[in-house]
């Protein structure tokens, strides 16, 4: 079939080893094929545990990992699923000696994550209704390998994995997971990402597209959300393939499993944390600066696309492309377009504007009251149900346009990207598409959903900083 295809050469990262020259196209071969699928209906099997927090059972910390494989798939699922066992040994082993979380902690393996993240979304729609009153986090992974860590997910929070982080040993070099991932994030460079793994206090945790179980939970129902992993130096090429077995991983994965120790380290941790913190730990500042970024970068393709057709334009008015086409060779002559309009950021900026200050605001309260010293904070259960809120925030029922089942406006994977992640996905693929009328509503819609978001930070500080004047007034 690529033999038989005519038209320009592949782009030479579209290239495979054939003794071919790859070309994109069209024909000249005609083909007829014929697909046969196996439509027979079998079932799925998600295996879900419970441990009933004891003060906060209606707030619930949720683990996930798929446990299907393509074939064997000892790195994926295995290598991570087995961390999760591993975990939920661990939270057995405690449970025994008398420890009693506080939250509700949720283990769950999914079926069925191959043909199409069937077992967690099939489950997140079924309890969508109480997953929304009641989930806090999520945690996701899916396979797992020897090197550095990798983390994406929501970025409220972003500082309370890079605590984590800290805190976990790196099997290899015995530095900390935080500071081999810093000093890898400073040898890859460029110049400005350099700077910022030296001095910004957190590293930055990437924003989630799809691929795994976390798609669900995240895009659909809003719940903050964190995909975690380890990998980097094993040897890549068995992915989704008959070679992805035990003999393979133990010659080439992690032959001594020291990097599914670490994650099991990592994410038990994490859950341990998030299931009994006073305070669930979400932060606002990283969310604030990365929305600020996203804004920045939304801005720049807006001028970048008018500045390619304003140059396009010109280059037809002098002739350039019918000049330089080789007559033999002929492609299909540019037309003039209009230039991309000028968009009103001013909700958007003011939105991501708010956000910042109620997040220091947020973050001076949670200061001050971590200042006045232990104890139970009064309010702390009205405190965490508006934080549980704050990610449900930033979704809309309607959904994003032309698919309304991806109801978050900050992440979404792309229409057009697979598992790629678009960030302000409404506003982004509107420039893209050059839908000038709907970007526009978009930053407008989205601005507002900021404020809104501000707003309910601020209640949450309103509570804290109450709380903490009567318990001054005690003291006093
Ligand atoms: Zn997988």
């Amino acid at each position: 079939l690529l033999a038989a295809l005519r038209g320009p050469v592949a782009p030479e990262s579209w290239r495979g080893a054939l003794p071919i020259t790859y070309r994109v196209g069209p024909g000249p071969a005609r083909v007829h094929m014929k697909v046969k699928s196996n439509w027979d209906l079998k079932p799925l099997y998600n295996v879900i545990a419970r441990i009933r927090g004891s003060e906060s059972p209606d707030e619930w910390i949720i683990r996930g990992n798929h446990h299907d494989g393509w074939v064997y798939g000892a790195a994926d699922p295995v290598s991570a699923v087995d961390a999760l066992l591993e975990e939920a040994r661990g939270f057995s082993e405690l449970l025994k000696q008398g420890w009693k979380p506080r939250r509700t902690i949720v283990y769950c393996v999914w079926d069925g994550e191959e043909q199409g993240l069937l077992g967690s979304t099939e489950w997140a729609e079924a309890h969508a209704a109480e997953l929304r009153r009641h989930a806090a986090v999520y945690i996701n992974s899916d396979n797992n390998g020897r090197g550095f860590l990798s983390a994406g997910g929501s970025h409220s929070l972003e500082k309370f994995i890079n605590d984590v982080a800290r805190d976990i040993e790196d099997p290899e070099t015995g530095l900390s997971v935080w500071k081999r991932l810093q000093l890898l994030r400073i040898s890859e460079g460029p110049g400005e990402s350099r700077r910022e793994a030296r001095q910004r206090p957190d590293l930055r945790i990437s924003a989630l597209g799809s691929g795994s179980d976390y798609t669900a939970f995240l895009d659909h129902l809003g719940i903050a959300s964190l995909n975690l992993g380890f990998g980097g130096e094993s040897e890549g090429g068995v992915y989704h393939s008959i070679y992805d077995d035990n003999y393979w991983y133990l010659q080439f994965g992690d032959p001594n499993f020291s990097y599914g120790r670490a994650m099991a380290q990592t994410i038990g941790t994490a859950v341990l944390r998030l299931a009994d913190a006073d305070i669930l730990p979400y932060e606002f500042s990283g969310l604030a600066e990365t929305l600020r970024q996203y804004t920045a970068e939304l801005q720049r393709l807006l001028e970048g696309k008018q500045e390619e057709v304003r140059e396009r334009n010109r280059q037809i008015e002098e002739g350039v492309f019918a000049a330089t086409m080789d007559p033999k060779n002929k492609t299909v002559l540019p037309k003039a377009e209009a230039i991309p309009p000028y968009l009103d950021f001013a909700s958007l900026l003011n939105g991501v504007e708010a956000l910042r200050l109620s997040a220091d605001r947020y973050e001076t309260a949670f200061a001050n009251a971590s200042r006045n010293g232990g104890g139970t904070l009064a309010g702390a259960r009205s405190v965490n149900q508006t934080l549980i809120e704050t990610e449900r925030r930033l979704t809309d029922s309607r959904g994003l346009p032309g698919r309304p089942w991806y109801k978050h406006m900050v992440y979404a994977p792309g229409m057009y990207t697979g598992y790629g992640a678009k960030t302000l996905p409404g506003i982004r693929e509107a420039i893209e598409q050059k839908k000038w009328l709907e970007a526009n509503a978009e930053i407008g819609f989205v601005g507002r959903m900021l404020s809104e978001e501000a707003a309910l930070i601020d209640r949450a500080t309103a509570i804290i900083e109450k709380a903490v004047k009567t318990t001054e007034k005690q003291n006093q």
